[in-house]
């Protein structure tokens, strides 16, 4: 589904790139100032190694944008982001830390040459060792804790119990990995106190456990402006160094983001297909770009009229998809002007995280266009993200 952007005029933002513009294909507009410019603010900010979670957006593009910043750390899951990031950059440290792998999967990330796997299970690490993941390697034992603060928790799936990680960061250590430990405090978490809980937890549990640990990875989670604000990044950043202050000695740190990173420099236009009384009728919806509406809601939504109409008082409108399904709804109501009609387009701002890669083609919805811009938006006020 990956098409080579088009690369439009310097000066053009989503709505004059539209206005020329004859498909009726929904377009995803890629930024990659504002990646760089993201990508600038971790490496400032964040006092420690930043690496990118690829399943936020596996494009190659964005991959190769990443290492050009100096990134050379790469969150993995599957043997195919392995491939993909090896054929973009040769020498990218992998962390495997999708927790559960099969044995043909191991096997695939030693051959190629990942340096830390998360573990958040017993038998997962003796899988490791048994299938010959060396000493040398470094482990990192993954924790949950009922946590607040992200928009869903999709920290959730994995994790150790308090009890469990403190056993499996004695094994790790008496079998000879570098022992570190990791935790997701769930996506677009704004809350800095996630993250402090966390490292506290950490702290308490390596002491425990006797083992110094190689370094802490505090993570994904990190927000992005999709409610339209500057994300907070500067005070999380503060936070995780200022919990780090309950080690002894506080380890080197690692953060792994995904959304954080890339949602901001992507957004996404969708035209409207027809109006029915206050139901909006979009050429695309939950099987295809906007997946992630029903789980973490609708990001800010700006309505772009085909013919340069005079804005409207809001009202509330229900966003239905283009498939045959009654699911293929967005969740709630949308504010838009009230003369959104027939041929206007919906920009979605913040898109370019779990968008590229997660659509499917169901009932032959799910291809768009991509542009790439210099700048995705004209008014000051919204800076690039
Ligand atoms: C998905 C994932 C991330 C990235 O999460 P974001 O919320 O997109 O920052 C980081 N680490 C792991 C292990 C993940 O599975």
């Amino acid at each position: 589904m990956l098409q080579t952007p088009i690369v439009a005029d310097t000066a053009d933002t989503p709505a004059t790139w539209l206005a020329r513009h004859a498909g009726e294909a929904p377009v995803l507009f890629h930024c990659p100032a504002a990646l760089d410019a993201r990508h600038a603010r971790f490496r400032a900010g964040f006092a420690g190694e930043v690496t990118y979670a690829v399943k936020a957006n596996p494009d190659p593009g964005v991959i190769a944008r990443l290492v050009a910043g100096g990134m050379r750390g790469f969150d993995v899951a599957s043997p195919a982001e392995m491939a993909l990031v090896r054929g973009v950059c040769p020498e990218a440290r992998l962390h495997y830390h999708n927790p559960v792998r099969s044995r043909a999967e191991i096997r695939a990330g030693i051959e190629a040459g990942v340096v830390s796997w998360s573990v958040d299970e017993m038998g997962e690490l003796d899988k490791l060792a048994a299938e010959g993941v060396g000493r040398g390697a470094e482990i990192a034992v993954r924790i949950k804790l009922p946590v607040q603060g992200a928009a869903y928790d999709f920290g959730a799936k994995f994790g150790a119990s308090p009890e469990l990680a403190l056993a499996l960061l004695r094994r790790a250590a008496e079998q000879g990995y570098l022992v570190s430990m990791t935790f997701h405090v769930g996506t677009q978490c704004a809350d800095p106190r996630a993250w402090t809980r966390y490292i506290t937890a950490c702290a308490e549990l390596a002491r425990e456990a006797g083992v110094t640990l190689a370094r802490l990875n505090v993570g994904g989670g990190f927000p992005s402006g999709r409610d339209g604000i500057d994300p907070p990044l500067e005070p999380i950043f503060a936070a995780i160094v200022e919990a780090c202050a309950a080690f002894d000695t506080p380890p080197p740190l690692v953060c792994e983001p995904g959304r954080g990173l890339i949602a901001d420099a992507m957004a996404y236009a969708v035209p409207i297909k027809a109006r029915r009384g206050d139901a909006l009728y979009l050429a695309d919806g939950i099987y295809g770009g906007l997946s992630e509406c029903p789980s973490i809601g609708v990001s800010r939504v700006e309505l772009l009229p085909g013919d340069g109409r005079a804005p409207a008082p809001t009202l509330p409108f229900a966003l239905w998809g283009p498939t045959c399904d009654s699911l293929d709804r967005l969740p709630g109501e949308t504010a838009l002007p009230g003369c959104a009609s027939e041929g206007d387009w919906l920009l979605f701002r913040s898109m370019g995280a779990y968008l590229v890669g997660v659509t499917t083609c169901f009932n032959g919805y799910g291809t768009y266009e991509r542009a790439e811009l210099a700048r995705l938006w004209t008014d000051p006020s919204r800076p690039l993200g």
